[in-house]
């Protein structure tokens, strides 16, 4: 369906390089667009890049400095002004109870998750409001954004408030027309979680999954090509759960 397609459009993906970013970026390019993925390893972002073809660059960029952000985006519009802008890079660096986790392990996911997305997204609106075109920015959170995961406590955090900044941002963007959405995934198979699954707390995990799986990246990216493109036009401040019915336990 043509309100579906992504034709004409420019979008930035932050943590393009592997995972649900790539995923997403692959089905963007599917659907039309043109994309801009970035991340910090720039051999993996050039694999990735040269793997999704001539629709595609990558740009090297670490989210968890704000100067790096504004370098990435400038550089991004100038190849041309962006419509889309996905905040997916995140980290979960650790798997531990509240009380084990140091004041720089905490920085290190608020610097990433939470302060990354926000500046990003600060950084394209202002320049979409210039431009006078609007557009869509979906931020990627976790079902541990809206329910209690053991040994999650900071990274939840960052999620809850990434959904607080995706409703705030909405509301204070929609008259001049960018959208702000977060898709909210429960455990998806990718990089971030291989260890954790590996582990013995795996199986327990898996289990309280209805759908009996976990996602595959693909299952995230068809929500992310539906936000970008004109079939969500009245869609803003939504949290889209993809999580196999995982929060319904
Ligand atoms: P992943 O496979 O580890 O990929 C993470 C991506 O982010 C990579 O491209 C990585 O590239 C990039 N990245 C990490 N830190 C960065 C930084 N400081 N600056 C720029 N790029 C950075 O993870 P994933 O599972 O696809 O996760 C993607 C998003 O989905 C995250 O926000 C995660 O919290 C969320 N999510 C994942 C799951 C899950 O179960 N996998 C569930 C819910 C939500 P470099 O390392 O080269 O920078």
């Amino acid at each position: 369906m043509e309100r579906f397609s992504l034709e004409g459009k420019t979008a930035l993906v932050t943590g393009g390089s592997r995972g649900i970013g790539f995923a997403v970026a692959r089905a963007f390019i599917e659907a039309g667009a043109r994309v801009v993925i970035a991340a910090r390893n720039e051999g993996q972002l050039a694999e990735a890049a040269a793997a999704l073809g001539v629709n595609c660059i990558g740009l090297r960029c670490d989210v968890s400095d704000p100067g790096d952000i504004a370098r990435l985006v400038a550089r991004a519009w100038e190849l041309g002004p962006l419509d889309v802008l996905v905040n997916n890079a995140g980290i979960s660096p650790y798997y531990k109870r509240a009380e084990l986790v140091s004041v720089e392990e905490f920085d290190a996911v608020v610097r990433v998750n939470l302060r990354g997305s926000y500046f990003a997204s600060v950084e394209v609106a202002r320049r979409m409001f210039e431009a006078g075109r609007g557009g869509s920015i979906i931020n990627v959170s976790s079902v541990a954004g809206i329910m209690p995961l053991e040994r999650q406590g900071v990274y939840a955090a960052t999620k809850a408030g990434l959904h607080q900044l995706t409703k705030v941002m909405a509301l204070e963007w929609a008259e001049r027309g960018v959208r702000v959405n977060a898709i909210a995934p429960g455990w998806v198979e990718t990089d971030l979680v291989d260890e954790l699954f590996a582990s013995r707390h795996g199986e327990r995990l898996r289990a309280d999954i209805p759908l009996g799986r976990l996602a595959t990246p693909d299952d995230v990216a068809g929500a992310a090509v539906w936000l970008a493109s004109d079939a969500a036009s009245y869609v803003t401040g939504s949290v889209v759960v993809i999580d196999g019915g995982r929060q319904l336990r």
